[in-house]
C-alpha cells in the first residue's frame, strides 16, 4: 500500500505505530533518531512521514526541514508533546502538513493517516468514511446511517463505532478502545466500554428493524472474551 517512515525515539509509541500500520499493509520503516531519519529519507521515497519533534540527537523542526528538502512530495505529520503553539507554527513553516499533540488517540492518528493517504491518491473522499454492508459511518460529518436512515448516536457511541469500523474485521483490545475513545489516562470502570457496546448493538438492531422492508445487512460487534471486540462484516 503506502510507504511510511516513523521517526520516534519512544519505544512504546514506535512499536505500537509500527505494528498497527503494518497490520494495514503499509511498508513501515522506523527510525529512532533524527540523523537516521534524514539518512533514510535521502535514500528511499516515502508517502508519509510521522515525525516526533522531541528527538534525542537533532531538533525535530530541523529534521522536518531536511526531510522536506529531499522528499518534497511526501506528507509530513508532526507528533509533538510540546504545548507551545510557536513550535507548531514553526513546524508547519518547516514543511509539515499536519500535527498531533501527544497524548493522542491511536484511532485519531490512524484516521488522519488514512485521510492524508487518500488525499494523495487521484480520487476518493478526503474524510474517512466507512461503509460496511448497509452501515455507513461518516467520521467527517459524524453521522451514522443504516440502510440510508440516520441513526442518532451519543458522542462516545459514535467514537466507539468509528474506532471499530476503522479496523473492521480485526480484533481491537479493550485497552486500545478505552485509550482511543475515552482517554489514555482513563481510570474509570472499564464497564463503561461494555455499556456503550450494548447501547450501540441495540441502536443498530433497532435501525435495522425500522428498515425492515428490505433485508438489511449489518456488521456485528463480536465480543472477544478476555480481549476486546471486533466489528465483523455481514458476509464474513
Ligand atoms: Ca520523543
Amino acid at each position: 500500500m503506502a510507504r511510511l517512515l516513523i521517526v520516534e525515539d519512544d519505544e512504546t509509541i514506535g512499536k505500537v505505530l509500527q505494528s498497527r500500520l503494518r497490520m494495514h499493509d503499509h511498508e513501515v520503516v522506523w527510525e529512532r533518531s533524527g540523523r537516521g531519519a534524514i539518512r533514510e529519507a535521502t535514500v528511499a521515497g516515502f508517502d508519509l512521514v510521522l515525525l516526533d519533534l522531541g528527538l534525542p540527537d537533532l531538533d525535530g523542526i530541523e529534521v522536518c526541514g531536511q526531510i522536506r528538502r529531499v522528499q518534497p512530495e511526501c506528507v509530513l505529520v508532526m507528533l509533538t508533546a510540546r504545548q507551545d503553539e510557536m513550535d507548531v507554527i514553526v513546524g508547519l513553516e518547516a514543511g509539515a502538513d499536519d500535527y498531533l499533540t501527544k497524548p493522542f488517540g491511536l484511532g485519531e492518528l490512524l484516521a488522519r493517516i488514512r485521510a492524508h493517504l487518500r488525499r494523495g491518491a487521484p480520487a476518493g473522499p478526503v474524510r474517512p468514511e466507512f461503509t460496511i454492508g448497509d452501515l455507513v459511518v461518516d467520521t467527517g460529518a459524524r453521522r451514522c446511517f443504516v440502510a440510508g436512515r440516520e441513526v442518532t448516536l451519543r458522542t462516545k457511541e459514535f467514537d466507539l463505532l468509528s474506532r471499530l469500523a476503522s479496523d473492521a474485521g480485526m480484533a481491537v483490545s479493550r485497552q486500545d478502545l478505552i485509550a482511543d475513545v475515552w482517554d489514555e489516562n482513563w481510570f474509570g470502570s472499564t464497564k463503561t466500554l461494555d455499556v456503550h457496546v450494548a447501547a450501540l448493538r441495540a441502536k443498530l438492531a433497532d435501525a435495522a428493524d425500522a428498515a425492515a422492508a428490505e433485508e438489511v445487512t449489518l456488521p456485528r460487534i463480536v465480543t472477544l472474551r478476555g480481549h476486546g471486540y471486533r466489528l465483523d462484516s455481514p458476509a464474513g
